[in-house]
């Protein structure tokens, strides 16, 4: 009994190592290096979203609980996109059409690509979400195209932890450069 509670405990642990260990892949390679990464390794993946689920549960609040309740106070015929949708609980919540990607399907909602380039016309979407994925280092490219998905005056919305950001400043003119206007924070 008490040598298999201790190897329980040490799996976890390994568990927990390893999802840190590619939540920093994630966030210090390009998005062509994730796409690598999930190939080489189907088991990441899984593990990967144990331990993020692990991670947010703890978390007071679920950033894509807020993302879900700003949605529904939309128009229901607005298009979105969500960019990194892991378990596309947003698709799963809302009544609006949602475009879900993500480099490995968790669900038979995902569109499995890469979110540098999604499959979606210019200006064909109102609404675009990063729920705690805007990683990789080529961010400039993912949210050009998110910019080159939206159509004029459409909406981005990010959640991301505030360690993510060096400098917040900096995202906010960076964001200001490629054609964003802050309009929520
Ligand atoms: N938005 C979801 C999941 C966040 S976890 C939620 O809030 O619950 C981050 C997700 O981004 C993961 O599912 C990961 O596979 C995905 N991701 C990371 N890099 C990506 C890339 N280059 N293209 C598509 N998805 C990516």
């Amino acid at each position: 009994g008490r040598s298999a509670a201790l190897r329980a405990r040490m799996e976890e642990r390994l568990l927990a190592a390893r999802f840190r260990y590619i939540n920093e892949r994630l966030y210090t390679g390009s998005s062509r290096d994730a796409v690598e990464l999930f190939k080489s390794d189907p088991d990441a993946f899984q593990i990967y979203h144990r331990g993020f689920a692990q991670q947010v549960g703890r978390w007071p609040q679920n950033p894509v609980d807020r993302i879900i309740q700003r949605l529904r106070q939309r128009a229901a015929s607005l298009i979105v996109a969500d960019f990194g949708c892991g378990d596309c609980k947003i698709a799963d919540s809302v009544r609006n059409k949602v475009h879900c990607f993500d480099l490995v399907p968790l669900t038979p909602r995902v569109t499995v690509c890469d979110m540098a380039k999604v499959p979606l016309a210019d200006e064909s979407v109102d609404i675009a979400v990063f729920c705690l994925a805007l990683m990789g280092t080529n961010l400039q490219e993912i949210l050009e195209e998110a910019n080159r998905v939206l159509k004029h005056g459409g909406t981005l919305m990010v959640a991301e932890v505030a360690s993510r950001f060096e400098d917040l400043r900096a995202f906010m003119n960076a964001m200001a450069q490629l054609g964003f206007k802050s309009v929520n924070k």
